[in-house]
């Protein structure tokens, strides 16, 4: 069904008497079916998906929302890539091979040509790249922002999803690729006022943006997590949050070693110009890099799988028998308990850069009266 919305001001809105939901399903969405037969060519009410003897289904749903998660004039392609790749990010996280992904999207004003062309460009591209291909969904008219909903499906060996749960004492903590370049590129992004000094070349500047319009899953890292990881997630609201939701799902505590969080060329370079963003960092979000638990002694298996999937791989911390929660190991000395770990959605601490900037000083102060 689809009523009538008003235009909104935005790029998808244009003169109305435009396309309708069935074109636009035919026209834009059908033809990212084309390798699944199941999806009946989007021409019935429901899809059949028929896993292979032997595997698990993993399924999984990520929404994003125009002034939340993106910006309304990003790239139609990047938000296509980002409302599939946060949801592919899953699935590599759980060790999952990409099999299936349903679209439901909530279009603000009078869809457009140009705009959905551009849409199922970028979903088309994602697709062939890691293996997924579209089984079905819903388009409906948005009076408010546009959200995009993937539901995507992803297989293991029977009884071979990795969880959240399972990080026992002594395991080994690895993160995948880089932390807190998205951070950055949204900074970067939204023109902040604190980022107007940085100076940064325009190639280093372009990495940064890129990692926040286009999260990049680690697809590559599943096989070496099937074989050795003893749990993981992937890390979209900040490190220290994700890790400590990991923690607390397995019942230990964990530390990580702030010096070793691995960091991209221009964040490094920031962070030395800037000593209070590598804090910021760490609780950032929309890194959509995998961290993960290693039983210890499988270290060196585990860093061997992982680089022959094609993934980088950086032991951060350990889980510990100690302590209370997840710490921060500092080269300054004791564990520090951290303040605000991420985002949560429904908080109003990530509105402003206030406590972010305060927890920075308390930590440094803890920091100064522990040493
Ligand atoms: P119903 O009204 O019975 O729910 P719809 O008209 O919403 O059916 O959808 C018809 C078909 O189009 C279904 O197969 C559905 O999965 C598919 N579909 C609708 N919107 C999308 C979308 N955004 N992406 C992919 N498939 C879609
Ligand atoms: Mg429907």
């Amino acid at each position: 069904m689809v009523t009538a919305a008003p235009d909104a001001p935005g790029s998808r809105s244009g003169a109305s008497g435009g396309l309708g939901e069935i074109e636009i399903i035919e026209r834009f969405f059908a033809p990212l079916c084309r390798n699944a037969p199941g999806a009946l060519a989007l021409k019935d009410d429901a899809a059949i998906l028929t896993p292979p003897p032997g595997f698990d289904l993993v399924v999984t749903s990520d929404m994003i929302v125009e002034g939340v998660h993106f910006f309304g004039d990003d790239a139609a392609g990047d938000i296509a890539c980002k409302a599939l790749g946060v949801n592919l990010s899953d699935l590599a996280a759980k060790g999952a091979e990409p099999l299936a992904y349903n679209l439901n999207i909530a279009l603000p004003g009078a869809p457009q040509a140009d705009w959905l062309a551009a849409f199922a460009g970028g979903l088309d591209s994602c697709q062939q790249a890691f293996g997924i291909t579209l089984t079905g969904g819903d388009t409906t008219a948005s009076p408010g922002p546009l959200m995009i909903a993937v539901t995507a499906f992803g297989l293991v060996p029977a009884g071979g999803m990795i969880r959240r749960e399972g990080a026992r004492p002594g395991d080994s903590v690895y993160v995948s690729g880089t932390i807190g370049d998205a951070f950055l590129g949204l900074k970067i992004r939204r023109g902040d006022a604190d980022a107007a000094p940085w100076e940064l070349e325009p190639e280093a500047r372009d990495v940064l943006l890129r990692r926040y319009l286009r999260p990049e899953p680690r697809l590559g890292l599943r096989a070496a997590l099937r074989a050795w990881a003893s749990a993981a997630l992937d890390v979209s609201d900040g490190l220290l949050l994700d890790f400590s939701r990991l923690c607390r799902v397995s019942g230990v505590c964990g530390v990580i070693e702030e010096d070793k969080v691995p960091l991209s060329h221009g964040a490094r370079r920031l962070t030395m110009r800037h000593t209070k963003l590598l804090r910021e960092l760490l609780v950032g979000g929309d890194d959509y890099e995998i961290l993960c638990s290693v039983t210890g002694g499988r270290e060196p298996l585990f860093e061997e799988a992982a680089a022959a999937g094609g993934v980088a791989v950086k032991k951060i911390g350990k889980i510990v028998s100690w302590g209370e929660g997840v710490a921060l190991a500092g080269s300054e000395g004791a564990p520090a308990t951290p303040g605000r770990m991420g985002y949560e959605h429904f908080r109003r601490d990530h509105e402003s850069g206030d406590l972010l900037r305060r927890i920075g000083d308390e930590s440094a102060s803890a920091r100064e009266t522990s040493s």
